[in-house]
């Protein structure tokens, strides 16, 4: 019934998720970073991939489509908005998209700003989304196509989603982006206590996720900007939610 989830690591920070429905046996792969490292957690878990649900263009989300096309037969998924940077696309997907994964209902939002077209992938039923390098944990993607208010709106779809939802993302960019938040949020004790345990899961060269959207709405800096205690910190209580957000991303970009 549940879906299996198995997340590595691929390249020098990025990870690589093979999602696996047991009772048909088909495996899904949230992007493709890396050949190698992908192969192994095929061969690790036995599951043989038949789709792969690409979130953006960027190298190290499509390094691997053609090689995976060319050994599985896959078919692969992608933001329409990018179609046409996406090596082996099959078939696109844009906002409000719907998607069957062995039964289980896919649904596609939209979350330009780190690329113009990027996608995330929930699994309303399953409580599970893929956010790729829109939401980090503790941090958002760097926006390379769109600027801050385009994010902002992306950003706030992903936080309307359940609080129990769990959250894949694309990098482990856990404690550069807490060293951050903590500048942003000082007295969060939630925030500091979250990265007191990153400090060690990182010493134990262990990974930081997944996350929640839950955790993120309580020490998220990037999904705080309606939060007094930061509105305060960066002289902007009276601020739009907006610009609370712009000038966040703005500090971490000169962080
Ligand atoms: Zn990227
Ligand atoms: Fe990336």
């Amino acid at each position: 019934m549940g879906l299996q989830i198995d997340q590595f690591m691929c390249r020098s920070d990025n990870f690589g998720v093979l999602v696996h429905d047991e009772a048909s046996g088909r495996t899904a792969l949230i992007d493709a970073p890396e050949e190698t490292s992908i192969l192994a957690a095929i061969e690790r878990t036995g599951w043989k991939p038949d789709l792969i649900l690409t979130t953006h263009h960027h190298a190290d989300h499509v390094e691997a489509n053609l090689a995976l096309k060319e050994r599985f037969g896959l078919k692969i998924i992608g933001p329409k908005a990018e179609a046409d940077k996406i090596p082996g696309i099959d078939e696109t997907v844009s906002e409000g998209s719907r998607l069957d994964f062995a039964g289980h209902r896919i649904e596609v939002i939209e979350t330009p700003g780190h690329t113009a077209g990027h996608v995330s992938y929930h699994f309303p039923d399953d409580g599970v989304a893929f956010t790729a390098d829109t939401l980090f944990a503790l941090g958002c993607g760097r926006l390379f196509e769109r600027p801050a208010p385009v994010m902002f709106v992306s950003m706030t779809k992903l936080a309307a989603l359940p609080a129990a939802t769990v959250i894949y993302c694309g990098h482990e960019y856990t404690l550069a982006n807490a060293r951050f938040a903590l500048t942003i949020d000082p007295t969060n004790s939630a925030l500091k206590e979250r990265v007191a345990k990153i400090e060690k899961l990182r010493a134990d060269d262990k990974p930081t996720l997944p996350t929640t959207i839950g955790e993120e709405l309580a020490t998220n800096p990037f999904m705080r900007w309606h939060d007094p205690a930061i509105r305060k910190n960066l002289g902007m209580e009276t601020a739009s939610d907006v610009d609370v957000f712009a000038e966040i991303r703005k500090r971490k970009d000169n962080f």
